[in-house]
């Protein structure tokens, strides 16, 4: 597979610990960010269920033949039954969520990402940097309807209210957005301790460096950090290789 990837996550400045989860299967072709929100550590909880539920289900398809990309949605479903499941045992951990955003590469031609939440994707190609998923939160909904600019959501004080989060409801609505890979292609999973600092220019500068895909992941972690690293700050980068 002509895939590379590279992650960081680090705990940042100011939250006593790191809730995010991520996962990096190049040989499954599956990669995800998960950022996990409750009270008493639940949140880490939350985020490690999502994320080892997905490479669950995603290694099962593989094993009994089932291409990943088929299961995508599924395994997002599965993961957040496991998360209810699991609260439903431990009342301290009622009330956990997560957000949960895959990328699937089976082959090097497509791509699948299924998501729920506020953590983002984002594909690189040719220096243009567009955010493939949409934020399902309500500072979003006011971006889309008009009333508020991206600006304006990034520092509203409901900025991180979710619409829509793992763990919540039994039925959970998965997005799945589907498109062409090229090489040179680089995605950018990643939690909002990144994109609540950094706007998209800057994110755009960073993932263009002529650095190795370690290094420009680093970088990313360390303008986070720079610009006060506020939460937890997760990023997967996968490159399609000329
Ligand atoms: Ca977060």
């Amino acid at each position: 597979m002509p895939w590379q990837a590279a992650h960081r996550t680090d705990t940042g400045r100011v939250r006593p610990q790191n809730e995010d989860s991520l996962l990096v299967r190049p040989d499954l072709g599956v990669y995800a960010v998960a950022d996990g929100m409750g009270g008493h550590a639940a949140g880490e909880v939350a985020s490690a269920i999502a994320v080892a539920t997905i490479e669950q289900e995603t290694e099962r398809s593989a094993a009994s033949g089932q291409s990943p990309f088929d299961v995508a949605a599924d395994a997002v479903r599965a993961a957040n039954a496991a998360i209810l499941a699991d609260a439903h045992q431990d009342p301290a951990r009622q009330g956990m969520g997560t957000t949960a955003s895959v990328l699937i590469t089976p082959d090097d031609v497509r791509y699948r990402i299924a998501h729920v939440g506020d953590s983002r994707a984002y594909l690189l190609r040719d220096d243009d940097l567009r955010q493939i998923t949409v934020d399902h939160t309500w500072v979003h909904e006011q971006v889309r309807k008009g009333v508020l600019t991206e600006e304006g959501a990034r520092r509203h004080p409901f900025a991180s209210v979710l619409t829509r989060v793992l763990g919540t409801e039994q039925d959970v609505l998965v997005d799945v957005i589907d498109g062409d890979t090229r090489p040179g292609d680089v995605f950018l999973l990643c939690s909002d301790g990144l994109t609540a600092v950094l706007d998209d220019t800057t994110l755009r500068l960073v993932l263009s460096r002529p650095d190795s895909l370690d290094a420009r992941a680093a970088a990313l972690i360390r303008a986070a950090l720079d610009a006060g690293g506020p939460d937890n700050i997760t990023v997967v980068l996968v490159a399609h290789v000329p």
